[in-house]
Order: C-alpha cells, then sequence, then structure tokens
C-alpha cells in the first residue's frame, strides 16, 4: 500500500480494515520526515517517544472506540507556538530555546486524546511574527515545490512538513494569516476558524485578540475532522465560546446553487496583484457561477488602512504579551558573571536583548510606542476604532452574501532573502487576510492553480464567511476542491 499517498480520512479508513498498522504508518512518515529535514528545516524537534507511541497502538487495534478517537493514530505535526507535555517548545526563538512545558495546550491534548500522534514541533518565525519562516532563531524553512522559494510564514515549517508529506496533518496559528498564507504558498487546505472556536490555552501568545489555532492539511474533509476535535469551549480561556461544534465533515455538500458569492472590489484592485493569482481567483468565480452561485459585487472601503491597523493592533498586544520574558520569571536568562553593579534595567535589557530577534525587538518597540501614555489616543486607540468600523463594513457585506472569496495574498511564495530586508513589502504581503483575523470570522485557503512562470509554484484561494458559519465556508472548499486543477498534485521533493 501506498501510505504516502493516503489522505487522513483515507487512513483512517485503512485502520478501520485492518488493511494497516499504526507503526508502519508512523514509520513511513517519521522516515521521510527525518530524511527531508536536513533539506527543508520543517521540524526544531522530534518526539523521540512517537515510534514506541505508535507500537503500542499496533495492540489496541481491535478494540478502537471509534466515537471516541475519531484521530486514532493520526502522525501529527505541531507549530512550535503550541505547549506540548515534555516536548520543547520554543516558539522558534532563542528567548524560549530551553523550555520544556509540564503541560499541554488544551488544542493538544484534545487531538491527543481523540488518539493523535504527535510527532513533533514545527519550524515558524519567531513568536509568529513575519510572512516567510525567514525570522526564526532555527533558520529558513524551504518551499518544497521549489526549495528557492519561502514556504510562508508564520507557519511555514507546518507548511514545508505538510506539503513534502511528512505528516498526514499539522497545526498552525494565524493571527494575520499565518495559517492560510503559507497553504496558499504550499498548496495546501488551511483553516482558520471563528475567533473563540478554539481554545488559546497553552498557545504561546502574540496578539490575543486575533490569535486563532487550526488545522494544515491535505484536503477539506481532513481539516474538518480535525477541526471537530479541536474546536469548542474550555474553562481555561475565558474567550472561547459556547457555540456548539457541528460534524463539519459528514454534512460537507459541494452544493454551491443559490449561494452568494462576495468579491470584494478593493481586493482586486490591490497594486503588486500578479495575474497567476487574478487569474486563478478568476477561474474559482467562473466555476462556482457555472455551478449556479451568483457572485455578488461588494466594497470595504477600509481595505486600504486594513494592514495598518493590524499592524498597529497586532504590535501593541504583542509587547504587552512578550513583557513576560524577563529572564526571571520566563525566557532566557544572559550569562551574568557578576550581579554586583547590575541594575533591574541592565539585568532585563541584556536577557531580552539577546533573547529576541530583530523582527520581534522591532514590533515590541512599535507597540510600546503604540500604547505609551503620550500616543495611546493617537494610535492604539484609533486602530481600535478604525478596527470597529471595519468590523461593521465586513457585517455590511455578510448582509449582501454567504461567503466572501479572494486571492489570499497578491503573489505566489516568493525567494527567499528577497523581501525580508523591506519590512514595509512584507507587511503589505498579508493584506488579504489580515481582515478576517480583525474582524473574527473565519477564513480558508484552497489550493486552486499553479503559477504559469515556470517556478511550480502553487496557487490557493481564500473563503471568508460569517462568524460561527463555517460550514457554509467548508463547503464552498468543498466545492472549489472537487474542481481544483490541483487535485492529486504534489510537491516532488
Ligand atoms: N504575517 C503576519 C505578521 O507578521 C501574520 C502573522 C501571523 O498570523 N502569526 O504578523
Amino acid at each position: 500500500m501506498d501510505i504516502l499517498s493516503l489522505s487522513m480520512a483515507e487512513t483512517l479508513e485503512q485502520y478501520k480494515q485492518k488493511n494497516v498498522k499504526p507503526s508502519e504508518v508512523a514509520q513511513c512518515y517519521w522516515d521521510r520526515a527525518q530524511k527531508l529535514n536536513p533539506k527543508l528545516n520543517a521540524w526544531i524537534t522530534f518526539n523521540e517517544d512517537f515510534l514506541a507511541q505508535a507500537l503500542k497502538a499496533d495492540e489496541k487495534i481491535n478494540d478502537v472506540d471509534w466515537s471516541k478517537s475519531p484521530l486514532w493514530s493520526v502522525p501529527l505535526g505541531v507549530k512550535d507556538m503550541f505547549c506540548t507535555k515534555g516536548i520543547k517548545t520554543t516558539a522558534a526563538s532563542k528567548m524560549l530555546s530551553n523550555f520544556t512545558p509540564p503541560y499541554d495546550a488544551t488544542v493538544v491534548e484534545r487531538l491527543k486524546s481523540a488518539g493523535a500522534l504527535v510527532l513533533g514541533k514545527l519550524n515558524q518565525d519567531e513568536f509568529a511574527m513575519g510572512s516567510s519562516n525567514e525570522t526564526s532563531f532555527y533558520g529558513p524553512a524551504y518551499n518544497p515545490w521549489n526549495l528557492e522559494y519561502v514556504p510562508g510564514g508564520s507557519s511555514g515549517g507546518s507548511a514545508a512538513a505538510m506539503a513534502s508529506k511528512s505528516c498526514l496533518v499539522t497545526l498552525g496559528t494565524d493571527t494575520g494569516g499565518s495559517i492560510r498564507q503559507p497553504s496558499h504558498f504550499c498548496g495546501l487546505v488551511g483553516v482558520k476558524p471563528t475567533y473563540g472556536r478554539v481554545s488559546r490555552y497553552g498557545i504561546v501568545a502574540f496578539a490575543s485578540s486575533l490569535d486563532q489555532a487550526g488545522p494544515m492539511a491535505s484536503t477539506v474533509t481532513d481539516a474538518a475532522l480535525i477541526l471537530e476535535s479541536m474546536c469548542g469551549q474550555d474553562a481555561k480561556d475565558q474567550t472561547s465560546s459556547d457555540q456548539k461544534v457541528a460534524p463539519w465533515s459528514k454534512k460537507l455538500s459541494a452544493q454551491v446553487k443559490g449561494k452568494k458569492i462576495g468579491i470584494i472590489k478593493e481586493y482586486w484592485e490591490t497594486s503588486g496583484l500578479s495575474e497567476d493569482v487574478k487569474q486563478v481567483t478568476q477561474n474559482a468565480y467562473d466555476y462556482l457561477k457555472a455551478e449556479g452561485a451568483e457572485l455578488v459585487d461588494l466594497s470595504i472601503p477600509l481595505t486600504e488602512h486594513a494592514v495598518a491597523i493590524y499592524y498597529l493592533v497586532a504590535s501593541s498586544e504583542a509587547s504587552s504579551n512578550l513583557s513576560r520574558y524577563d529572564g526571571v520569571r520566563y525566557g532566557h536568562r544572559a550569562n551574568f558573571e557578576n550581579l554586583s553593579g547590575i541594575n533591574l534595567d541592565l539585568f532585563y535589557s541584556k536577557n531580552r536583548g539577546e533573547g529576541f530577534g530583530s523582527e520581534v525587538k522591532t514590533r515590541i518597540m512599535l507597540g510600546t510606542y503604540c500604547l505609551s501614555a503620550g500616543y495611546y489616543d493617537a494610535y492604539y486607540k484609533k486602530a481600535s476604532q478604525v478596527r470597529r468600523l471595519l468590523q461593521e463594513q465586513f457585517l455590511n457585506a455578510f448582509s449582501k452574501c454567504d461567503a466572501i472569496v479572494s486571492p489570499v495574498s497578491t503573489t505566489p511564495a516568493f525567494k527567499l532573502g528577497h523581501r525580508i530586508m523591506n519590512p514595509l513589502q512584507m507587511y503589505l504581503n498579508d493584506i488579504f487576510t489580515v481582515s478576517a483575523n480583525l474582524v473574527g470570522i473565519p477564513a480558508m485557503t484552497v489550493p486552486y492553480g499553479l503559477s504559469t512562470d515556470g517556478s511550480g509554484l502553487p496557487i490557493g484561494v481564500q473563503i471568508m464567511s460569517k462568524h460561527f458559519d463555517e460550514q457554509t465556508m467548508l463547503d464552498i472548499g468543498f466545492a472549489l476542491e472537487s474542481a481544483s486543477t490541483m487535485k492529486g498534485k504534489f510537491a516532488h521533493v
């Protein structure tokens, strides 16, 4: 059996038929992850117990309770933002390079109790700040479709591992697009659920009003299955919602007849939008229309300010969240020969100066400035007010449509080293993704085409829907997936 050619749902089916054992599947992914990691740098830490856990699972294959263990023996890759009990969790920062959590993030705990086996921890931008995985303390990850290109960010390691078939499913976090943009760059299905759907407990905090976790998978069905196990209220996160988690995967329908699909005019007018991305998105519109959906023109005039609002809000919250890393309670402690003559300011600045990389420092300074007494009204408060207006524009748009389909980013993946020296260009890359986080709505990427410039890179489209209406979003994703020219195409790394 060609284990690597199976989706997660198909692998589960093979377990049920007893055609394959967990240890065989685990060994196959483990070997591939080990073999490719020197090339892709997708993993920071491997779970040394993974193979032993799979062997133990073999013994139980005859008495699995599938209703309780819907993800039984699924090899899972976890972004290094999620705390994993007994496995090093670094957020790809020197600051946390020695941190082994004594507990699991709620999401990890839920997936483990649904039967998933953690294969290891995945590379990312430092503290999830970045769009290319180039800010990682552990060095960049590489795009399996073309090694000269970035896999996207911040969940770049998750995307590279998934696209190279080094595990069956991965977890990412998305504060401004970090699940959707790498999924677009690497030909994957990536879902950011509604804010509040998923507990943030045990996930390293970046910007608390924006952060959500979600799956990066090879099919819409797999993503829906993972969501069913990871979503739902958690007493340990006061912002998690009590909205009922539906059996999304069972209800998936590719029927789009009569559905109203919104097209945001301002997205279409964005400068730098590549012809390939335009064409692939247009193909998606044409398909939906041919299947009986109605295309509706929308306007979100505040689109031009979305990136500015996002970087003010996200950096402000980050500066506050990251203040805990002081080298006393948490994080890297500099090597002080002798503490005499070192006052508290010097102590903190040496610990933090050594522990954080330059992108993280930039954001902390920007955020601290925005929140400081003299500038709070002009920056943080103003950004929050405009954020509210942006939310209203989206709610208004959703009174005219069921979902919005758009590009994910202005271009396919870019080359390593090409944008990292120009932060503004890097930040503008997030123009189509940040609004879903600022508004709190669910959004996902579905692969829909390939670039035509010879680089062989995938291109995805984004689907956004109303708060807590994951089903509509997933259904449209399911419909597009059925027509996608990317079906059955893989990175040949
Ligand atoms: N690229 C965005 C940033 O750098 C988004 C990051 C994210 O979603 N974690 O902030």
